[in-house]
């Protein structure tokens, strides 16, 4: 038996905790799991418990070695790491087939030298593929590109009776397993198409914006000029401050724009945690006075470079959080909840209550983030919708916070939005069903796929998806 959390540390539950090198090994355990069920866990990113399994078992997918890939879609191989563990495979189309546990950071570093970079990240690139999937997760490309699940081609899908489905979009068990949680089998394998680059570093702008009103209006306006954008709000900044922000959007270089040292290597990319978060952390480490000093400072470094055009790696740009190992603990033992939401365009209103309710409720959050969402996919559970999101991180010990959120979600709900599924540990059975409203559908799919319910999470139960 092994405690298990998610990103946030609330809420552990014990699970025995087996680790299938292969789909044969996988197919073996499924057979041996109890009454409490399964579920496949990545990299343990979500935050809340969508890849824990109380008394139960949980499949580590991180070891599952594809010696058997099923590369049978790709044309000659441009590159592979094959031979043991976590394998893929690419082809000179930039179709890459990979297994289910490789994870985006091991992609990046193998796939950039060859002038590749995956479709969708999502702001940290220590997901697996599996985990990618199953939460249809997007990126600050969404606009443009749509989420994860629009760039896959075909899934192997370990199911509950041990068969192994080889999945397209033309299956419907293909757009259940895509957003599906984990909740309709095992992912084995998935073939995607990457997308071309020429180098490994970003021209970006930087943008600051006074007040929410002129961060809303900059992003409706100009978002379409660049593949990817993300507004980090300043959610401490009150009265006619309030959503002041700083826009960073920007595009993949072209060796044109950059100085002549990095021309050299304009490929390269190895990205390191820079800083480690201590193994310990008081619970008030992050208060109301470091995260005003954090926010102002963040705010004020964007000033020299507002209006200008910077190049940036792909890791700063990306990824900021992975520069610091183990930031979650910052927290405390308490942990955090991250809550993000999506409400559709013309919901701008819901947007300003809920920014001006967490700002005036003083919510200690070092990291807010708004995008505006594209074409969401077909996926039955998938998040994005065409409209806004927003997310950010708070203190678990916060008070009053259990309430506020729930009053948070009747809004959200009213102007047809809902809640993130990889990043909830919080909301209730009947605001899942009242915003996911292909929920029964996804249902009936899944009874087809798994009769017995064998696949099961904390999730699943908490929010009665089965
Ligand atoms: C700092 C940070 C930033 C983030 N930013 C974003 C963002 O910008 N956009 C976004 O969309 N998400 C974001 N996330 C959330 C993260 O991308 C998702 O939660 C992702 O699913 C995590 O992948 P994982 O491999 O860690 O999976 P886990 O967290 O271990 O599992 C997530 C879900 O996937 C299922 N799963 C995992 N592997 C398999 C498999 N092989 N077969 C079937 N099901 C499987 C699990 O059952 C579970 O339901 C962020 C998370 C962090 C910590």
């Amino acid at each position: 038996m092994t405690l298990l959390t998610g990103w946030g540390r609330t809420a552990p539950t014990p699970a025995t905790l087996a680790r299938p090198r292969s789909a044969a090994e996988a197919a073996a355990l499924l057979t041996r799991a109890g009454r409490r069920g399964v579920v496949a866990r990545g990299l343990g990113r979500s935050y809340g418990d969508a890849a824990q399994n109380a008394g139960g078992l949980v499949l580590d997918c991180t070891g599952l070695d594809s010696t058997g890939l099923d590369c049978t879609g790709l044309d000659s191989t441009q590159g592979d790491r094959t031979g043991g563990g976590p394998s893929w495979r690419l082809d000179p189309t930039g179709l890459v087939t990979a297994s289910a546990g490789v994870s985006l950071h091991d992609l990046m570093t193998d796939l950039m030298p060859k002038g590749w970079f995956v479709p969708v990240t999502p702001g940290t690139r220590y997901v697996t593929v599996g985990g990618a999937v199953a939460a249809d997760v997007h990126g600050k490309n969404h606009h443009v590109d749509s989420s994860f699940g629009a760039h896959v081609r075909s899934l192997r899908l370990l199911t509950a009776d041990g068969t192994i489905h080889e999945l397209t979009p033309d299956d419907e068990l293909f757009w259940a397993t895509v957003g599906g949680m984990g909740l309709t089998g095992v992912i084995l394998e998935a073939t995607f198409r990457c997308v071309p680059v020429e180098t490994s570093r970003m021209v970006v702008d930087v943008e600051r914006t006074r007040d929410l009103d002129q961060t809303l209006e900059t992003m409706a306006e100009t978002d379409h000029r660049y593949r990817y954008t993300v507004a980090w709000i300043d959610l401490l900044a009150g009265g006619r401050r309030m959503g002041r922000s700083v826009l960073t959007r920007g595009d993949h270089a072209a060796p044109a724009d950059l100085p002549a040292r990095m021309r050299r290597d304009r490929l390269a990319f190895g990205p390191r945690p820079r800083l480690a978060a201590p193994p310990w952390a008081p619970g008030g480490l992050l208060n109301r006075a470091t995260v005003r000093a954090f926010n102002a400072a963040w705010y004020g470094k964007a000033a020299p470079a507002a209006g200008k055009r910077l190049i940036q790696g792909i890791a700063p740009f990306f990824h900021p959080l992975d520069g610091v190992a183990g930031w979650n603990r910052m927290y405390g033992s308490r942990g955090f909840v991250q809550y993000q939401f999506a409400v559709p365009f013309g919901a701008e209103d819901t947007l300003r209550r809920v920014v001006a309710r967490l700002s005036g409720a003083g919510v200690v959050s070092f990291l807010t983030v708004l995008k505006r969402f594209g074409r969401g996919t077909p996926a039955m559970l998938s998040f994005p919708m065409p409209g806004w999101t927003l997310a950010l991180d708070i203190p678990a010990a916060q008070s009053g916070l259990a309430g506020m959120l729930t009053e948070l979600d009747e809004w959200v709900a009213a102007a047809g939005g809902r809640i993130y599924l990889a990043k909830d540990s919080r909301m209730s059975a009947a605001m899942m069903s009242a915003t996911y409203p292909r929920l029964d559908e996804w249902r009936e799919i899944r009874r087809r796929a798994d009769p017995d319910g064998l696949f099961v999470s904390d999730l699943a139960r908490r929010l009665r998806l089965l």
